[in-house]
């Protein structure tokens, strides 16, 4: 689904991805993890092309986006993402977040992009939700707003920027729930989080990310029991 060849990226002199090479399969779930300033951010944004690779060739289906002239509007619709802060709009109810992009960028009808939101507000436990506006929701719950907005775009790719960084402790649950059974549906999904116990659980592989470059890219069994590179191991000492 998703194959990347020595991505690079750097701001100014600052090198930030230093050559990266992984493919991920359709259906697979990678977990992305690695200290703060890594680089895992940065990585993501770039297969959606929130930036631009400094040099490298990414691949999402057989279509390269890192060639000149791409449409980048098509990648982002074809490859969603959700981010730490939600970054729902805030003068629009919960129904009109999800309906918002599928009636305005894909032309669908507003009753068919109701019809949808509302399967998926079903799908991630709001349905009673619809007529909210974010800031009467908690914090889970506009997580899960978020997840199904940017599902509404039919996107056959997840990205997933610490989906459950900023919230309380008892709401990261039921967004890991949602992840979780999105995972089981068989959608190619790639998450930056520090929930080992999840990353564990539901990854089928993690990247291991450190100073730019990819250390370890390994089945959860084998970087949670045996990782191969000191600096992983020190890593998880510090988190687990
Ligand atoms: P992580 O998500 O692993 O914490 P990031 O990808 O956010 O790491 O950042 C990696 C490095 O790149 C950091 O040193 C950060 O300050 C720098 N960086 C990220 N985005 C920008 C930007 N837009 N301009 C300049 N530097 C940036
Ligand atoms: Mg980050």
């Amino acid at each position: 689904m998703i194959k990347i060849e020595n991505l690079h990226k750097s701001f100014g002199k600052l090198d930030v991805l230093k050559g990266i090479h992984t493919s991920i399969k359709e259906g697979e779930v990678v977990a992305i993890i690695g200290p703060s300033g890594s680089g895992k951010s940065t990585f993501l944004r770039c297969l959606n092309l929130l930036e631009t690779p400094t040099k490298g060739q990414i691949w999402i289906k057989d279509k390269e986006i890192t060639t000149k002239g791409i449409d980048i509007s098509k990648v982002r619709e074809n490859v969603g993402m959700v981010f730490q802060h939600f970054n729902l709009f805030p003068h629009k109810t919960v129904l009109g977040n999800i309906i918002y992009a599928p009636m305005k960028v894909k032309g669908i009808s507003k009753a068919d992009a109701e019809k949808q939101g509302r399967e998926l507000l079903e799908m991630v436990g709001l349905a009673a939700k619809e007529n909210q506006y974010p800031n009467k929701l908690s914090g889970g719950q506009k997580q899960r707003v978020a997840i199904a907005r940017a599902l509404a775009m039919k996107p056959e790719v997840m990205l997933f920027d610490e989906p459950t960084s900023a919230l309380d402790p008892e709401m990261v649950k039921e967004v890991l729930a949602v992840m979780k059974s999105l995972a089981d549906s068989g959608m190619t999904m790639a998450i930056v989080t520090h929930e080992m116990g999840f990353a564990r659980e539901v990854a089928d592989r993690i990247l291991f990310l450190d100073g730019g470059n990819l250390i370890e890219d390994a089945s959860p069994e084998e970087f949670f029991s045996t990782p191969k590179s000191q600096r992983a191991q020190d890593f998880l000492e510090k988190v687990l």
